[in-house]
């Protein structure tokens, strides 16, 4: 295999010339005129000093020239580093110290945040993007983006910016197409910097090449059986700046001609909006978008039938959310599994009536598993036992950006990675993930899982939603708690809950604390973020 990523779309390009690729709030644009645009940027770019091997930072959210600047920077063998657009300017000084780019495409209305890097951070060039600028001007007015009010407000360009040059998008892109004659990435060359989601701690910068994210995308296509090339509706409700919207909406979408409907951020009545004239065919989501959107169709304002494909990935997906999913759009929701480090996916269920609610499937095809003793995961467990899930395949990452040591831990001998999961595998062949390795609770000498734990909480009439967590003890060792979210009305005493517990559950593993939330804290894609769960108990008092 030769072709990059880069030359996926650009044979898409030639391939589905006036076949729409993007959507946004309407205004299409054709793969010719992608490929084009493309062209012009990587050109823009490279006149801006941009080579082969440099980080380039995108800070934006879904939109045309999200798109555009990807595919521009991956002609030119730079590397794709994405970032949330909505960190502070702290979060981000982090990501740019680590991954030292000096060159960013920022969203104009958090211009500030990387205008404000202190000057040892300066950079070449900061390229301004107004994601309106496109649009009609109905359009532009109609466009309301989720913003912190502050930073909104204070977007300009006349700041004494951290960097040499600061242009507008426009003047990137505006010049002519790059020359032929200018270099290719090669297959191996990393293509993106993507960051994991500092579930368990800091972001980790993972590398992944052309050859990684490219048979990913391949994979997806072996994956889902009666894709019509050239004629799907991908819908991007997921941000393009996480490995799932990335290779499940961008990478995938681009490979077989599929017009990518672009929603800079996720919410339900834009999405009832776009399916009135671009009805979504191919939806990735994550369970708490599922179950937004059944509830919009509910209320019949949104149509989910012709919805063919619905994957849901990212974090474990209820029983409940596929049942609700399935009677609103009439269709499958399957599952699957990944992470950052293997571009995403490597596990999937089937897409047909053999999926298995509560399993995240088989592995993709070219990918190995096993499961070994979290001790010594040289080691691999009988069968039936659950332990840590091992991977291997061609998706699988070359390593943390400038961590080696990092990179030691987790991928080992023989091109395994580690993927830090607890997980069983049935007879057949199908996984369930249990529970992360560094969330089991270690309380007394016993392990306490997690999931277990926050499955009974779920049972009991009056909870919505749990988290459990491990808090430290004074005495050493860890404790269980539980941040619980109740039902509209609902009004149990937490030693009610604990009592409910304690008729289902072993003594140990009885949450010592129960503290009531009004929400989860979830990060942008919808994972619970346990680090705040904790925090939030512990700032609750005894
Ligand atoms: P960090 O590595 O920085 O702590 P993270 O692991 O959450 O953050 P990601 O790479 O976005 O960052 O997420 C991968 C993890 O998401 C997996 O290791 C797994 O724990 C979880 N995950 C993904 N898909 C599923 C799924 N279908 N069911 C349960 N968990 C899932
Ligand atoms: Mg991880």
């Amino acid at each position: 295999v030769t072709e990059t990523l880069s030359d996926l779309v650009e044979a898409s390009g030639r391939r589905y010339a006036r076949k729409p690729a993007l959507e946004f709030f309407g205004a299409v644009t054709t793969y010719a005129q992608l490929r084009k645009a493309i062209d012009r940027v990587a050109h823009g770019l490279r006149r801006l000093g941009v080579k082969r091997g440099d980080r380039v930072a995108l800070i934006l959210p879904n939109c045309p020239q999200h798109v555009i600047g990807f595919y521009a920077v991956l002609r030119l063998g730079a590397v794709v580093v994405e970032h949330n657009p909505l960190y502070t300017t702290r979060e981000l000084r982090h990501q740019f110290e680590d991954h030292g780019a000096r060159f960013a495409i920022v969203w104009d209305k958090v211009y500030d945040t990387v205008a404000d890097f202190p000057h040892d951070l300066q950079l070449d060039a900061i390229v301004s993007v107004d994601v309106t600028r496109a649009l009609p001007l109905t359009k532009r007015i109609a466009l309301r983006l989720p913003l912190p009010k502050a930073r909104a407000t204070r977007a300009r360009l006349t700041a004494r910016p951290s960097a040499r040059r600061v242009l507008a998008w426009e003047q990137v892109a505006g010049d002519r197409p790059i020359s032929s004659r200018v270099a290719r990435p090669g297959i191996d060359d990393v293509a993106v910097l993507q960051y994991t989601s500092g579930t368990t701690g800091s972001p980790k910068g993972a590398m992944l090449t052309h050859r990684n994210l490219r048979a990913n995308a391949m994979q997806g296509r072996a994956w889902v059986p009666g894709l019509r090339e050239g004629a799907e509706t991908f819908y991007g409700v997921l941000p393009l700046f996480h490995a799932y919207g990335m290779t499940l909406c961008l990478t995938f979408a681009m490979s077989i001609g599929a017009k990518l409907v672009l929603f800079p951020t996720f919410d339900a009545d834009l999405v009832a909006q776009a399916a009135r004239t671009s009805p979504p065919t191919f939806l990735p989501a994550v369970p708490p978008i599922y179950d937004q959107l059944t509830r919009t169709a509910s209320r019949g304002s949104l149509d989910l039938g012709s919805v063919r494909f619905a994957i849901s990935g990212a974090m474990s997906l209820p029983p409940s959310t596929i049942a609700r999913w399935e009677e609103a759009s009439g269709g499958l929701l399957v599952e699957g599994y990944g992470m950052t480090e293997t571009s995403p996916i490597t596990l999937g269920n089937p897409m047909g009536p053999t999926r298995r609610p509560g399993t995240v499937g088989v592995p993709f095809p070219s990918t190995d598993i096993r499961i070994a003793d979290p001790a010594d995961p040289t080691a691999d467990l009988p069968p039936g036992e659950a332990g840590e899930l091992l991977v291997r395949g061609p998706q699988v990452f070359s390593g943390y950006w400038r961590r080696p040591a990092e990179t030691r831990e987790i991928l080992l001998e023989g091109g395994w990675l580690r993927t830090g999961d607890i997980a069983t595998v049935s007879d057949d062949g199908f996984v369930t993930i249990v529970d992360r390795l560094k969330e089991l609770i270690i309380t007394g000498g016993f392990n306490v899982s997690p999931s277990e734990v926050e499955e009974t909480l779920l049972a009991h009439p009056d909870v919505a939603e749990a988290a459990v967590v491990a808090l430290p003890r004074a005495q050493g060792g860890e404790s269980v708690a539980a941040a619980v979210v109740l039902r509209p009305g609902a009004a149990p005493t937490a030693d009610g809950i604990r009592d409910f517990c304690r008729a289902h559950l072993a003594a140990y593993k009885i949450p010592r604390r129960v503290v009531f939330v009004e929400e989860l804290p979830r990060s942008l894609i919808g994972k619970v973020l346990r680090r705040e769960v904790r925090e939030r108990i512990l700032a609750s008092g005894r």
